[in-house]
């Protein structure tokens, strides 16, 4: 930045750029902080929706999944006495299917592997069944769900069973019933009812991390590694956390373990979606604040105008501290508070005492110093300012006479106090407003403003008598001579009549001396 750009750099507009720079900091701060409340909201809350809603749906599966376990405990104990009964195992097997619809079919294994009964009746009574399930459920004998697997019929599934033992305990197979995984069941309307909610979606894994549940029927059966919200749910813990799921996808995850089924159910959301609305909330919170900020920057503009104004009428004046109004400018600052009061006062201050001291030094200039009247100077700066104005005047001057003697006689200190006597009989004779003047050596000169020839004679008449009658100290008896002149005479020009009054004189002197005499329009008269 050029030292002149610095220069108009002034006050008002430093603390209009401070104040606005504040102000809009202060608000990008804020809006910066609300910003991150706001998301860090949104995530806490996303998060611990969806921990509690993983959670009622993991007890409403866990439930449903007692209650078909029950179902199939009390078929299986009324199956016991009657299990060479084929009318009684079909009849069974269908009421169970069709009156809850739990299951997507149910069915009985005979201990020897052979299908004894079936519904809906889709596989040919004894057909050998070798399937995961099957041989697990006649291996262990105990009520059992199973692992997803491949059905005889093709299909994906889970099975839940019940052994059936003779009333003389001995093992006779087991009831069965499937629930299909990629197809609808009971189990897809339990989960599917609220499974998307503003782009949350739910899934349920088995115990190793197989999923048996997710909206994309064509995921089930996959097997999901890298995922810490379904490595928790398996270990059995309940909660929630933001991860990075197998897809590489930034999620908001809620989890909570099935019973003690070793499944998992897990909702999440992703962090983008969750958050895609802030921008839109703080635009709006911006949209708000721009009318307060807005008038708060007006305000700041015009209170900078205030507070800057009288510095910079200050700092105007003192720019132009040699004019004649400077004292009246700086008076009429409104300096109304305290630093510029005060630099105000000090300024009053120094401009009168520099007032002062020019005007002594314009005196000193302009006066001689053994008399105080004005000498040379001084006269030639009343001339100029009479001829500018054109006031008439009138001019005496005066030489004493014999005056080399007196210094001869007497000695140059008693020549110099016979001068002070002449300069003091002129001012004892002058008018408050004629204006005295030692014109070199004992030679003065009076200039009588408005003051007619006759009158200015008179006054010269009076001089001389008085200087005849006085005793000038150290001398006694001195005269002197006058010559009087008046302007405008005949000449414009101010020269010429100094010069007719100089010539008045000189025939004073050569009249005689110890007289006055006028000058005529045309020479001594
Ligand atoms: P005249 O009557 O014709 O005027 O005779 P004069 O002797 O007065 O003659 P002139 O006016 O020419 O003399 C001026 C003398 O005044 C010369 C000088 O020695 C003396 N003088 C000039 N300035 C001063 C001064 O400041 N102090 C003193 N004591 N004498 C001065
Ligand atoms: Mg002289
Ligand atoms: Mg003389």
């Amino acid at each position: 930045m050029s030292t002149s750009s610095l220069l108009r750099l002034d006050l008002g507009r430093l603390i209009l750029l401070l104040a606005i720079a504040s102000a809009l900091l202060t608000l990008a701060n804020l809006f910066y902080a609300s910003y991150q409340v706001q998301r860090q909201l949104l995530i806490d809350s996303t998060l611990e929706a969806n921990r509690v809603y993983a959670a009622k749906l993991a007890d409403s599966a866990h439930h449903f999944l007692l209650a078909a376990q029950r179902q199939l405990a009390y078929s299986a104990v009324r199956l016991s006495g009657r299990f060479d009964d084929a009318d009684a195992l079909h009849d069974e097997v269908q009421r169970l299917k069709q009156q809850a619809e739990t299951f997507n079919s149910t069915f009985v294994v005979g201990a020897d592997s052979r299908l004894r009964a079936v519904y809906p009746s889709n596989l040919a009574l004894g057909t050998l069944l070798a399937t995961t399930g099957t041989r697990e459920a006649l291996r262990e004998r105990r009520p059992l769900m199973s692992l997803p697997f491949v059905s005889a019929t093709g299909r994906l599934i889970i099975m839940l069973s019940q052994p059936i033992y003779a009333p003389d305990g001995s093992y006779l197979g087991f009831l069965g019933g499937s629930l299909y995984l990629k197809e609808k069941s009971a189990l897809h309307t339990l989960l599917g009812e609220h499974y998307y909610r503003d782009g949350s979606y739910l899934y349920v894994v088995d115990r190793q991390r197989s999923l048996v549940y997710h909206r994309d029927p064509e995921r089930v059966g996959e097997v999901i590694k890298g995922n810490p919200a379904i490595d928790a749910v398996v270990r059995g813990e309940a909660g929630s956390m933001r991860l990075t799921n197998s897809w590489g996808i930034d999620m908001l995850a809620g989890y909570a373990p099935l019973g003690t089924s070793g499944w998992g159910v897990v909702a999440q959301r992703p962090t983008e979606m969750t958050l895609a609305g802030l921008d839109g909330l703080m635009l709006t919170t911006l949209r708000n604040a721009i009318p307060v900020t807005l008038i708060s920057l007006l305000g700041i503009w015009w209170l900078a105008r205030l507070i800057s104004r009288p510095l910079w009428q200050l700092a105007n004046t003192a720019r132009n501290m040699d004019s004649q109004t400077a004292s009246g400018d700086i008076r009429s600052v409104r300096a109304w508070y305290f630093e510029a009061a005060q630099l105000k006062r000090a300024m009053l201050t120094g401009l009168t005492l520099l007032q002062q001291k020019i005007g002594k030094l314009n005196l000193d200039t302009l006066t001689d110093p053994l008399t105080g009247l004005f000498n040379r100077r001084g006269l030639q700066m009343t001339l100029e300012r009479w001829q500018d104005s054109e006031r008439p005047f009138a001019v005496v001057a005066l030489d004493i006479d014999h005056f080399k003697r007196i210094n001869d006689n007497h000695g140059h200190d008693v020549g110099d106090q016979a001068i002070r006597h002449m300069a003091q009989l002129m001012r004892d004779t002058s008018r408050g407003n004629d204006v005295l003047c030692r014109n070199g050596g004992e030679e003065f000169l009076m200039l009588l403003p408005e003051a007619s020839l006759d009158a200015a004679r008179m006054v010269a008449e009076r001089l001389r008598a008085r200087m005849e009658s006085s005793l000038t100290p150290g001398v006694g008896l001195a005269t002197v001579s006058l010559g009087v002149a008046h302007w405008p005479a005949s000449d414009r020009d101010i020269d010429t009549v100094l010069k007719m009054a100089d010539q008045a004189l000189y025939a004073a002197k050569q009249q005689g001396r110890n007289r006055v005499m006028v000058a005529a329009a045309g020479g001594a008269r």
